[in-house]
């Protein structure tokens, strides 16, 4: 037997964006143990505006387990949170209400900026001072571009999710100085959505020491200067997209879209107006359209798609950088589920 470092991870109540908590528990297991091996675990919502202070324990349900390489016998144990009950969700839990449907893809580009002292990493301090404008820094290479500790803090997150099962695929520098993305892809519809959570846990729990922060505000430098915002392009698809699909299918998924775009705006993280603007590749938040490669569109259909005859994965690039994945796979879904496949 061995002791493991067990780490709860769960979401908290904060409105309208939900923080990353988390807190060890130590057991013993004879080795690396499995998600059913995992005890439900308790908290105080008191602390976390889940629970009221004289009624304050917050039940915390494990869902999906990771290695934690940063310790000896670490494990990550991404959590829903429950009420005592330990049967109903708690209002705060966003997983609970995605359909389970394990043909469903997500592929999340998730863009963020490292801040650190205030301003993105490598803004030069002071009042109104500004690096060389944007054009350079996308997939930029060399100091002037990048910086000195920017792209150690990427690479460290890649092999830190690769070492934990999480299926990060590509990194890239952004637009704007001190911004960049990573891709996670998953299998089934909570899957990707449970890794970008931890994905993003491991990105921040990283950046501390470095004394940087992630800052995953979709428009943090504000709409009047030429900075971009940050997104997280929502590529999706299911069983019946990638093996059906066809024109007309097609045509009636994105009546859908048009049909609930508010909804699907109400879910996409806050603040989206101010990147959402029709400005830096995007389509302005009361429009929703689509297009053949079009970087300007709400949903953005790869030339893939149509070559093969309307099937496959289709890019939805509302979503900002500080959505919740969980509630973007849901209403994804929800959306998808009101178009009969005949
Ligand atoms: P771009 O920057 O050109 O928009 P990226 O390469 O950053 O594209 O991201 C594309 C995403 O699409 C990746 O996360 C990838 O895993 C995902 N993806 C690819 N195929 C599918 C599919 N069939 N269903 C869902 N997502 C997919
Ligand atoms: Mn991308
Ligand atoms: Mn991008
Ligand atoms: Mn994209």
């Amino acid at each position: 037997m061995a002791k493991y470092k067990l780490e709860y991870i769960w979401l908290d109540g904060y409105m309208p964006v939900a923080n990353l908590r988390s807190k060890t528990l130590i057991k013993e297991f004879s080795s690396f143990p499995k998600l059913e091996e995992l005890p439900i675990w308790g908290f105080d919502g008191s602390s976390t505006r889940q629970a009221e202070g004289k009624s304050s324990d917050c039940r915390l349900h494990p869902v999906a387990v990771y290695a934690d390489t940063t310790r000896k016998n670490g494990v990550l144990v991404m959590c829903e949170v429950y009420m005592p009950d330990d049967k109903t969700p708690h209002p705060s839990n966003s997983r609970a209400n995605i359909p389970d449907d394990p043909g469903a893809w997500f592929g999340f580009e998730q863009e963020y900026f490292l801040y650190q002292n205030g301003r993105p990493l490598g803004f030069p301090g002071g009042e109104g001072n500004f690096p060389y404008p944007q054009g350079e820094y996308y997939t930029g290479v060399g100091y002037k571009a990048v910086g000195n500790i920017a792209r150690q803090i990427v690479e460290e997150h890649l092999d830190l999710c690769h070492d934990a099962g999480i299926n990060h695929e590509g990194i890239n520098a952004e637009v704007a100085k001190g911004q960049w993305e990573f891709q996670i892809f998953g299998k089934g519809s909570k899957n990707a959505a449970d890794q970008v959570w931890v994905a993003r846990y491991l990105l921040m729990r990283l950046c501390e020491k470095y004394s940087v922060d992630v800052n995953w505000h979709c428009k943090p430098l504000g709409t009047d200067v030429d900075w971009n915002g940050s997104g997280m392009h929502s590529n999706f698809s299911t069983t019946h997209m990638r093996e059906v699909g066809g024109k007309e299918y097609f045509e009636a998924l994105m009546a859908a879209f048009d049909k609930y775009k508010n909804e699907h705006i109400a879910v996409y993280g806050p603040d989206n107006h101010l990147r959402l603007t029709g400005l830096h590749e995007t389509q302005s938040i009361d429009k929703f359209n689509y297009g053949i490669a079009n970087r300007g569109a709400s949903i953005r259909v790869p030339h893939s798609f149509v070559n093969s005859g309307y099937k496959g994965y289709l890019e939805d690039r509302r979503p900002n950088s500080q959505g919740d994945p969980y509630k973007i796979a849901a209403r994804i879904l929800q959306t998808i589920q009101t178009v009969p496949t005949k």
